[in-house]
């Protein structure tokens, strides 16, 4: 490479078609060119029991039509209270295709009427399959309490409603009120890329 010339970026697919997901990953990973995933390619059922299971779901259908490295992130958040619920099925918690405000409001309904402590977990896997086919996924958890009701609104799905505790004992802002570089530098999507741009051998921010 001659000086000055910038290192060409590597290229993956990212399997998925959630707009939000599109834009944190780009933010998460400014080493990686990412790849819609083209629009013809129909994505499976998720009827994986785990986040990973789901993750590579995804990354393997994109893996598979193109022929290029892909990723897919599966993601969801636990409320201890609730035994771990939603979590795989947190983007239908209220039903299938139901929006981000009547998830959030059926878990801050169920999370009220369990009478805990209010404690959960945002928790994110990241699928790669590698040009050659290869394997790997990177799990990563952010820890945090629900409040009662929402607040803010930056994110977007349960972030109005979760205090994560990586900000402090004293800040009680919402995922939702926070920056988008602060919430990238302690959400468990943001935990997880990193890994994954280790693994790929790039320079990573601040952060875990
Ligand atoms: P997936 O598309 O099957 O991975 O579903 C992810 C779902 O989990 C989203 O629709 C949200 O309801 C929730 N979720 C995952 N990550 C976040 C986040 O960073 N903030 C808020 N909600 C999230």
């Amino acid at each position: 490479m001659k000086p000055g010339e910038a290192a060409a970026k590597q290229l993956l697919v990212l399997s998925t078609r959630n707009q939000h997901k599109v834009r944190e990953m780009a933010e998460l990973l400014p080493g990686v060119e990412l790849k819609p995933l083209p629009p013809e390619v129909e994505l499976p059922p998720e009827d994986g029991d785990s986040f990973e299971a789901n993750a590579l779901i995804k990354a393997r259908a994109a893996h598979e039509a193109t022929g290029e490295a892909a990723i897919a992130d599966d993601s969801g958040i636990e409320a201890a209270d609730l035994g771990g619920a939603p979590g795989i099925y947190s983007a239908r918690y209220a039903g299938e295709g139901a929006s981000d405000e009547s998830n959030l409001e059926k878990l801050l309904r169920e999370v009220g009427a369990a009478g805990g402590e209010r404690r959960a977990a945002y928790v994110c896997a990241i699928a790669l399959i590698d040009a050659d086919g290869h394997e790997y996924v990177f799990e990563a958890r952010c820890e945090g309490t629900l409040l009662g009701e929402g607040r803010g609104s930056g994110g977007f799905g349960y972030d109005p409603a979760f205090v994560p505790d990586e900000t402090g004992h004293q800040d009680q802002r919402t995922m939702a009120e926070l920056p988008a570089e602060e919430k990238n530098a302690i959400s468990h999507r943001g935990k997880a890329a990193r890994m994954l741009a280790r693994h790929l051998g790039l320079e990573t921010g601040a952060g875990p």
